[in-house]
């Protein structure tokens, strides 16, 4: 068998472009389907950028001085997770007053929106992983938890500018329609809708509750837990469930 040159990626990783050139040649492409945030992105800078902005805000400066004194000189860490986690690494009691309302308000607008995407850093190789399997004649699919009013835009211009394929016919990008969904759902009802194609589907995720139900209601689903940092709303998937927490050696 001709091996590929990638040798910088994980095994697993260098053995799934491989089934994808294997598999481009008996005319049955892999698919494979990426999550986004803290699966191909550290999410991380973006986080920060929000929290420094906040800090700038003339009423805050004048309310909490300390508080953004201290927000002010934030330096994102690749292990942020939200924004509790990343005060909390700060040294912020939370929760202590009106102030952790109005940040956590703050950043759930811009978190979830255009403005601040462009601050997303690929994790190291994940972009040439893709990149990889995608000449390698995989179906790339990224599909995301975030919602098409507030981020399809700035989704699609931070895959581009990073260097992620796009097309319409073998690498395409899907959002939730709106935030009515939940994440579960919406990536469930993805998986089931593609029913059990002949065709292998492969699933990186970094959540642990998606993968839960993409485990039990779609089990053809071949998944990668991508062990990141996640929200902890749910146990981490079972041991039979391959991970990686990196792409590259
Ligand atoms: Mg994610």
């Amino acid at each position: 068998m001709m091996k590929n040159s990638h040798s910088a990626f994980l095994p697993l990783l260098n053995d799934l472009i491989d089934l994808a050139t294997r598999q481009k040649s008996i005319g049955c492409p892999i698919k494979v389907v990426f999550d986004i945030d803290s699966t191909l992105f550290d999410v991380s800078h973006r986080i920060c950028e929000i929290l420094r902005d906040f800090a700038k805000l003339p009423e805050v400066l004048l309310k909490y001085p300390k508080e953004a004194e201290t927000l002010s000189k934030l330096v994102p860490d690749i292990d942020d997770f939200g924004v509790k986690r990343t005060l909390a690494r700060h040294g912020f009691v939370w929760p202590s007053h009106d102030f952790a309302f109005q940040i956590v308000s703050f950043w759930k607008t811009h978190f979830f929106a255009n403005t601040y995407l462009h601050h997303d850093k690929p994790y190291m190789g994940a972009k040439e992983f893709v990149c990889a399997l995608f000449n390698a004649g995989a179906d790339i699919s990224y599909l995301t938890g975030r919602d098409v009013p507030r981020m399809w835009n700035g989704t699609l211009e931070s895959l581009k500018q990073c260097g992620f394929p796009l097309d319409n016919d073998h690498a395409n990008l899907v959002l939730k329609p709106n935030s009515d969904i939940t994440d579960v759902e919406f990536k469930r009802n993805y998986f089931k809708q593609l029913g059990g194609a002949s065709n292998p589907i492969w699933f990186f995720e970094n959540e642990p509750a998606n993968i839960h139900e993409v485990m039990e209601h779609c089990p053809h689903v071949k998944i990668i837990f991508v062990n990141t940092v996640h929200s902890e709303s749910a146990p981490p998937p079972p041991d039979s469930i391959e991970r990686i927490s990196n792409y590259i050696i």
